[in-house]
């Protein structure tokens, strides 16, 4: 870690309690703040609201689907730059590549997945703490 790291937000975007946890966790021990958003129609307003760093942003939300959320934020000029990682359990490369190509989302990450997974995802836009996971 350097001398000018600095904490930012991260914004979580997922409607399980438990997947919701685990980020938050690793979110913590990588230096930086969480948001989380289980709503996802709360979601666009809040990103507008808070212009998080990152975004991790689950798909299968209960009342709206992430990939819609992912482009409002891509077609909107004031916040397509901030980085939108899709965090999803999908099936196959097809899915993957459909999700990607519809939400213009910036990464991707399946679930399950490592702590050291999420923080190489993570660590391609903002410097994150170096962390010891084995
Ligand atoms: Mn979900």
């Amino acid at each position: 870690m350097t001398a000018d790291f600095v904490v930012k937000k991260i914004m979580i975007v997922e409607d399980n309690p438990v997947n919701q946890k685990v980020m938050q966790r690793l979110i913590k021990i990588l230096g930086h703040e969480s948001i989380s958003i289980t709503d996802g129609f709360e979601a666009f307003e809040k990103i507008k609201l808070l212009r998080p760093a990152v975004i991790l942003m689950d798909i299968q939300l209960i009342d709206i689907s992430g990939i819609d959320i992912t482009r409002a934020v891509k077609d909107d000029p004031e916040l397509k730059d901030i980085p939108v990682i899709v965090v999803t359990a999908s099936a196959t490369a097809d899915d993957q590549e459909k999700i990607i190509r519809e939400s213009k989302c910036d990464d991707y990450l399946s679930k399950p997945f490592l702590p050291q997974e999420l923080s190489d995802k993570i660590s391609r836009y903002i410097a994150v703490k170096e962390v010891d996971f084995k």
